[in-house]
């Protein structure tokens, strides 16, 4: 692999005509030999790390410890006891496995454009912004012959039932951004759904418009939602047949693997902007390493 000269400042930056190799150091934090480089001309040294996400980090080790346990379950507070170190470490190692999981989760829909999904479901699974009075909606697509998840978009939702009155009255209007989520979710997905799909979800008001907008040949059928069996977090139904089986088993997962989405728990999202880093860590964790063990 050719490295380009970093320094913009440069004549040959970007470009690998004037770089050579300069010896290398043992990082410490994982005990690697790393190649160093050296630019002839503006005498510019950098490493085979200076390229990667992962430059400056001194707990390479628990990377991959951090996205198996806060995909399993395990709080953030928790792991940060567990792997002794800090939380603020674990929330830092949770913004960079967002990012470094975001092309491949792109990459991954990209596959599936090429193997389309004939069959989809999607629902929404409700949580909470610290209070049940600011509650939070998650926006869930998956692919009910395969069980991947397509993705997960988390939106904003205004109170509802009792809580209106309470909610409006200690934190104001709470607007709503169901709608957007849903269209971007769809505009995400709408790719890798073939044409002919079937699609099916529950009678939700916001659903028919934004199926018939990002999917307009699909056959889209709707079903009134059962009773909650006491397995599963209350997503599961106690229908012998749920037409929606496949969307309400990944919610349960969800609920089961990601410690804040867990029901009656002390454990709650203080960011919303958090949740969806850490749903689209377990989404990515779930559909390539996951499934990949239950298959084979
Ligand atoms: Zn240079």
């Amino acid at each position: 692999m050719n490295y380009g000269c970093p320094n913009n400042q440069c004549k040959f930056y970007q470009k690998s005509s004037q770089v050579i190799k300069n010896g290398h150091f043992k990082r410490k934090s994982d005990s690697r030999y790393i190649q160093k480089f050296k630019c002839k001309h503006c005498l510019k040294q950098f490493s085979k790390a200076t390229f990667t996400l992962e430059k400056y980090q001194k707990k390479r080790r628990i990377n991959l410890k951090v996205l198996e346990a806060i995909s399993s379950g395990v709080s953030m507070r928790r792991l940060a006891k567990h792997l002794r170190v800090d939380k603020k470490t674990i929330k830092r190692k949770v913004d960079y496995l967002a990012k470094k999981v975001e092309p491949k989760n792109s990459r991954f829909l990209t596959k599936l454009t090429r193997d389309k999904v004939t069959h989809m479901q999607f629902d929404d699974l409700i949580t909470t912004h610290h209070t049940k009075l600011k509650p939070l909606s998650v926006s869930i697509a998956v692919d009910a012959n395969r069980r991947f998840i397509l993705g997960a978009k988390v939106s904003t939702i205004a109170a509802f039932g009792h809580l209106s009155k309470i909610s409006k009255r200690k934190y104001g209007y709470r607007k709503s951004d169901h709608k957007q989520a849903l269209n971007e979710l769809f505009f995400q997905i709408r790719s890798c759904v073939a044409k002919d799909a079937l699609v099916r979800s529950d009678e939700h008001m916001n659903y028919p418009a934004v199926v018939k907008r990002h999917l307009p040949l699909v056959t889209h059928q709707r079903f009134k939602g059962g009773r909650a069996c006491i397995a599963g977090q209350g997503e599961l139904k106690k229908l012998s047949n749920d037409p929606l089986f496949c969307i309400n088993h990944t919610c349960a997962m969800f609920r089961a693997n990601i410690n804040r989405l867990i029901r009656k728990t002390w454990c709650t999202t203080k960011d919303p902007s958090m949740l969806q880093k850490h749903i689209d860590i377990f989404i990515y964790y779930f559909n390539q390493i996951y499934l990949k063990d239950v298959r084979t």
